[in-house]
C-alpha cells in the first residue's frame, strides 16, 4: 500500500470518516487519539541506547550475504496444477574489492557483481503444490520427497548441517538436562525421539515402524489442507537461506582467524516460524557455544518490513546521530509494537537474534537482528554479538538506490531475481514441461 507521507492511505482515511458518525464517547476518544498528528506516547519511549563509533577500527573484510527469492507457477492450461520455486544464494564480497572501486569517482557500485560470479552460491527447488505428483504417490509424499531430496548431499549438501543443529554435533554427547528431539509420527500421529545416539539420517517411527527421513523433522511440508500448501514454498526458502547461514558457521565457526573477518548478512529478521522453529534452540545454542570458545561471531539478518520497522520510520529523528541505536526489550516490542500484552511466562521458540534499530548513516536508519545466544528478554548492548563491528562495516555499505538500502543487500537482490527473471518463459517452459503440457 502506498502512504502519502503526512497522511493516511485514502481508503483508511474513509474509514475514519465512517467511524466518526458512531456517536459514541470512547470511540470518539480513540478516533481522536487515531488521528492526532502530535507524537504518540511511543515517540518518548524511542531514544538512543547507546552509541556505536562507526569511525572506529573495522576488522570485518570479507561479507557473506545469503537471500532467497520464490514464485508460484500455474499451469497455463491445466489451472488445477501449480508449481512453486524456491531459490536461495550466498554471495561473497570482498571489502578491499569494493574500497577500490568506491574509490573511483566513476565507478558504479553494482559493477562489484561483475566478478562475483564464481563466488555466488547457487540452489534452486521445484515444489509441486497441486495436482503435480510422482506416479504412484500422494501430492504431500512428493513434496517431502523433493524437500528431503533438496537438501540431500547430491544437491545441497545441507542435510548435514541439519543434523549438525538437530543432533547438536558441537557437543561431545546429548546433554543430559535437554530432552532428546522427538516429533509427532507422520503416519500414525504418536511421538517418537530421534536417534540422536546414532545421529541418522533416516529412522523408523517406534510404533509403527514407518520410514523418517531427518528432514521430516524440520517441517517443511506439515500442512494437511491445499490452501496451506503454498506455505510449503515459503517455509523451504526459509529453511534453505537458514541452512545456507549455518553450512558456513559450521564449516568457518572454528577458524577464529577467519570468523572474526567475517560478517554474514542474512535478507530478514533472524526467526523461524511454526515448526521450523525447531532449529531454533540448537541455533541459539550453537551461537552460545562459539561466543563461549571465543569465536567473535558477526551475523546479521535486516528486517525492512514490520510494525517495528513502521514504528522506527515514523521516530527516526529520535535516533539524531549515525551510530545512535535503540535497544528495545521484548516487553516494548509485545505492547507498545504489536500492542499485545505481555504473560507472565512469555516464551519465544522462533528468534533467534534481538532488534535493535541502528542509524549508519545521515539518511539510514536500519532495523537490525543481532544474536545474543540465549534468548533475552532484556538483551543489553553487550549481549549483542559483534554488533559494533558490524554496524562499522555496514555504515560503510549505504546505498541509496531504496530507502535505507544495503549495498550487499542489493547485489544479491538483484541477483535472485535475474536468476528469477526467466520465470516468464524458461520457468513456465519448464513447468510446462515437467507437468506434461506443452505450454
Ligand atoms: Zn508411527
Amino acid at each position: 500500500m502506498s502512504y502519502a507521507k503526512d497522511g493516511f492511505p485514502v481508503e483508511q482515511a474513509s474509514k475514519v470518516g465512517q467511524l466518526r458518525i458512531i456517536n459514541d464517547p470512547v470511540l470518539q476518544g480513540i478516533v481522536r487519539s487515531f488521528e492526532a498528528t502530535g507524537t504518540s506516547p511511543a515517540s518518548a519511549l524511542v531514544s538512543p541506547t547507546g552509541q556505536v563509533d562507526l569511525a572506529g577500527e573495522c576488522q570485518i573484510r570479507r561479507i557473506v550475504v545469503i537471500d532467497g527469492g520464490e514464485a508460484l507457477i500455474p499451469n497455463p492450461i491445466r489451472r488445477e496444477r501449480a508449481l512453486g520455486f524456491v531459490s536461495a544464494a550466498a554471495l561473497l564480497m570482498r571489502m578491499g574489492d569494493y574500497e577500490k572501486l568506491a574509490q573511483n569517482p566513476m565507478a558504479d557500485p553494482r559493477d562489484v557483481s561483475k566478478d562475483l560470479d564464481d563466488k555466488l552460491w547457487y540452489k534452486a527447488a521445484a515444489i509441486p503444490l497441486s495436482g503435480v505428483t510422482m506416479p504412484g504417490i500422494s501430492v504431500r509424499e512428493t513434496i517431502r520427497a523433493v524437500v528431503n531430496s533438496t537438501l540431500s548431499a547430491a544437491n545441497t549438501g545441507l542435510i548435514d548441517t541439519v543434523r549438525f543443529l538437530v543432533y547438536r554435533e558441537w557437543l561431545p554427547q546429548w546433554p543430559a538436562d535437554i530432552p532428546p528431539p522427538s516429533m509427532d509420527c507422520l503416519a500414525c500421529g504418536l511421538r517418537f525421539e530421534l536417534p540422536y545416539a546414532t545421529r541418522a539420517l533416516s529412522f523408523a517411527c517406534s510404533s509403527c515402524s514407518y520410514v523418517h527421513y531427518l528432514s521430516d523433522y524440520l517441517g517443511v511440508s506439515e500442512i494437511a489442507d491445499d490452501f496451506g500448501r503454498e506455505m510449503t514454498v515459503s517455509n523451504l526458502r526459509n529453511v534453505l537461506e537458514t541452512l545456507i547461514l549455518f553450512d558456513l558457521v559450521r564449516k568457518f565457526g572454528m577458524q577464529k582467524d577467519e570468523m572474526r573477518k567475517t560478517l554474514f548478512i542474512k535478507d530478514g529478521p533472524l526467526l523461524l516460524r511454526a515448526q521450523l522453529g525447531r532449529l531454533v534452540e540448537p541455533i541459539r545454542s550453537l551461537i552460545s557455544h562459539l561466543r563461549d570458545l571465543g569465536s567473535e561471531l558477526h551475523i546479521v539478518g535486516v528486517e525492512k518490513n514490520s510494525a517495528f520497522v513502521s514504528l522506527i520510520d515514523e521516530f527516526r529523528g529520535t535516533l539524531p546521530s549515525p551510530g545512535d541505536y535503540f535497544l528495545p526489550s521484548v516487553r516494548f516490542l509485545v505492547e507498545e509494537v504489536a500492542g499485545g500484552e505481555m504473560p507472565d511466562n512469555y516464551r519465544n521458540r522462533v528468534s533467534y537474534g534481538a532488534k535493535v534499530a541502528a542509524r549508519l548513516g545521515p539518511h539510514h536508519v536500519v532495523v537490525l537482528h543481532i544474536p545474543t545466544g540465549d534468548f533475552l528478554l532484556e538483551p543489553k548492548p553487550q549481549d549483542l554479538l559483534g554488533f559494533e563491528h558490524s554496524a562499522r562495516v555496514l555504515s560503510k555499505l549505504l546505498s541509496y538506490r531504496y530507502e535505507n538500502a544495503l549495498v550487499p543487500l542489493v547485489l544479491i537482490n538483484s541477483m535472485v531475481s535475474i536468476a528469477q527473471r526467466p520465470s516468464g518463459t524458461i520457468l513456465e517452459t519448464f513447468a510446462a514441461h515437467l507437468m506434461g503440457v506443452s505450454p
